[in-house]
């Protein structure tokens, strides 16, 4: 079962003619998960093809206009469409006011109905059958959560041959076995689902920080993440700029990965005075190899690893 990521947003603060505000989707059996909401983000979903009415969640970092101005405009966009399922927010608290007074203000009526879940403790903030968001207090100059996504492990890979070796027929009975359930044969034998699978395999762990400076506990949040989306607006010779802005460096995000052993690295929200991110490459590739520089569109495929 394939996951994907796709950078809609990939600057910091202000737009540039290359990168839109930030913003990113997890696109998992048929649902989007999107992180941060900038400004024009419908138009960034209509080029990435990714459309308007499916399951989704939105996950809100925190409340400064880069990261959450393209919500009203969103709403509206999937309203004009017709919308009809329901779409989840999360995010700071304040988020549930903004929302509101924007509709009172604008006067738009929604197709669809939208639930607010204002995230007062940090820690597991949405549970699903198959994976949940946790939430981490993050440090920047105004209250930032971090998420991390994080698919529950899967039971094993069945094997058929076992199966049948155990007198179990094909049908029924496998299904249970292959989700994990034992089951009582017509002869009153019992079967458990550890005799006819492999070792229980793990799910995908993303990271995205948002807005932050390097944070005590990150490190043990993040760890043995797949992947690790990271704040990296200014470079090493801005590094009293980005603490006093409450952002990070390259070479700060790519400490971080490597504390936490991740195993791959996507720096983001880039100031728009780097045309040319290579010299943010580097300062990161020297401390931790496999880095990236987000772009816009940019999409990374993460296949569940068969083991
Ligand atoms: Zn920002
Ligand atoms: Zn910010």
């Amino acid at each position: 079962m394939s996951l994907r990521i796709i950078f809609l947003g990939t600057a910091g603060s202000v737009p540039t003619q290359k990168r839109s505000l930030p913003s990113m989707i997890i696109q998992r059996k048929g649902e989007q998960i999107m992180f941060d909401c900038g400004e024009g983000v419908q138009r960034q979903i209509i080029r990435a093809k990714t459309g308007f009415h499916k399951k989704m969640k939105v996950f809100i970092s925190h409340m400064h206009g880069d990261h959450v101005l393209g919500l009203p405009g969103l709403l509206q966009t999937m309203a004009m469409l017709d919308r009809q399922k329901k779409l989840d927010i999360y995010g700071p608290p304040g988020i549930k006011r903004f929302l509101e007074d924007v509709r009172e203000t604008v006067q738009f009526v929604l197709t669809f109905p939208v639930e607010i879940h204002e995230i007062y403790e940090v820690g597991v903030v949405c549970k699903e059958q198959e994976y949940t968001v946790q939430a981490v207090r993050a440090n920047h100059v105004i209250p930032n959560v971090a998420y991390a996504f994080v698919e529950k492990p899967r039971p094993g890979k069945f094997y058929p041959e076992k199966a049948k070796a155990l007198g179990v027929s094909e049908g029924p009975f496998w299904s249970k076995l292959q989700h994990g359930h034992k089951v009582t044969l017509p002869d009153g034998r019992v079967v458990k689902p550890e005799e006819v699978t492999g070792v229980p395999r793990t799910g995908r762990k993303i990271v995205y920080t948002g807005d932050t400076r390097p944070f005590k506990g990150f490190a043990k949040f993040a760890a043995n993440a797949d992947l690790l989306i990271h704040d990296a607006t200014f470079d090493e010779e801005l590094t009293e700029r980005a603490e006093e802005d409450g952002h990070s460096t390259p070479s700060q995000a790519a400490r971080d990965a490597k504390k936490a052993k991740v195993k791959r690295l996507i720096l983001t929200h880039i100031s728009a005075r780097y045309e040319d991110t290579s010299g943010l490459l580097k300062q990161a590739q020297k401390i931790f190899r496999n880095t990236q520089v987000a772009e816009d569109f940019m999409q990374i495929e993460m296949p569940l690893l068969d083991c």
